[in-house]
């Protein structure tokens, strides 16, 4: 009975009274899709078969149309294709990047080409989708013995040269945290400065950290001994301070310092970078590593077309002798 009264209701569809008064209807995904799951786009609409194309961004920044518009690489078109006479859909491949990297992604559909003259409005509204990872997947517990040794340091957190776009109280959650899976303890606020060799262990925010470098850690070391142990992020850089996964342009904080106090409990050797560890060499905008299966790497495959335009930094390590 159902698929005899759907048959008829297509063919009224089909035969719209006006063909010009196109609306674009969107009947999925939802707002919301768990990490690998499929994910179609479905627009429901009489526009000409092939006009519609679907656009999804990693902003929902839009120009003056309305459409979706952000720097190379964090936005992408793909055509729908026609699946019922008033339906167009976009199935996306599971190597996709909207299906495997959790974040916040924005999407419209719009009417493309000469069919968008005929239309009033060839641009559809603009909608959320959130991917999600699964909370048994992210990213917490102790690193150590898996992803290196323990440390047991304490260090101070440094207020000196802080950047307004991150909360203070933020930055204290996420480094003791970070700093407890390695062993280590995150301790009081200081207003001494962190990279200079002054007798306290501190972490913090630096001017001086050379651009393409997201931090430093410094093991200060007299006689054979590390006599302080000092970590240095650049301050002007686009930090995400989370819970929320980095944008496309944001560096995650969670991830550096996760990185950084690895080498303060002692593991100084990087690993190459899509390695799944903590101690890779480089982090990209739009990535991370938070555990072992909460991370994204960007240009590691060719699954990465959103994100390929993304350049990694580098996360370093030195030892400076005093005497
Ligand atoms: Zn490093």
């Amino acid at each position: 009975m159902r698929s005899v009264l759907a048959a008829f209701c297509f063919a009224l569809l089909a035969f719209p009274a006006s063909a010009s008064a196109w609306s674009l209807d969107y009947e999925a995904p939802s707002a919301s899709i768990s990490r690998g799951a499929p994910l179609t786009f479905a627009v429901r609409t009489t526009a000409p078969a092939g006009s519609v194309v679907v656009r999804v961004s990693g902003s929902d920044d839009v120009d003056a149309e309305g459409l979706l518009t952000g720097p190379e690489g964090t936005w992408l078109d793909e055509p729908a294709k026609q699946a019922l006479a008033d339906l167009q859909v976009w199935s996306v491949p599971n190597a996709s990047v909207l299906r495997q990297r959790p974040g916040h992604y924005y999407w419209q559909a719009y009417v493309a080409g000469d069919a968008a003259a005929e239309t009033d409005e060839p641009i559809g509204p603009v909608q959320e989708l959130i991917v999600t990872l699964p909370s048994a997947d992210r990213g917490k517990g102790k690193l150590y013995p898996r992803f290196g040794r323990r440390g047991s340091q304490r260090f101070y957190l440094s207020s000196k040269h802080f950047p307004e776009t991150i909360s203070g109280t933020r930055f204290q959650r996420v480094i003791k945290t970070a700093a407890a899976r390695w062993g280590l303890k995150a301790q009081r606020w200081t207003s001494v400065a962190a990279g200079v060799r002054d007798g306290f262990s501190v972490a913090g925010f630096s001017p001086k950290v050379p651009s393409g470098t997201l931090g430093v850690q410094t093991d200060y070391v007299r006689g054979g001994r590390i006599v302080e142990r000092d970590l240095a992020l650049r301050a002007d850089e686009n930090w995400a301070a989370g819970p929320d996964y980095p944008a496309l342009d944001e560096v995650d904080l969670e991830s550096v310092l996760v990185h950084e106090l690895g080498h303060m409990a002692g593991n100084k050797k990087h690993r190459s970078r899509c390695v799944n560890s903590p101690l890779d060499e480089a982090l990209g905008a739009g990535e991370w590593w938070r555990g072992a299966r909460d991370k994204w790497f960007g240009n590691c495959s060719a699954v990465a077309s959103a994100a390929s335009a993304l350049r990694a930094q580098k996360l370093a390590h030195r030892v400076i002798v005093v005497d």
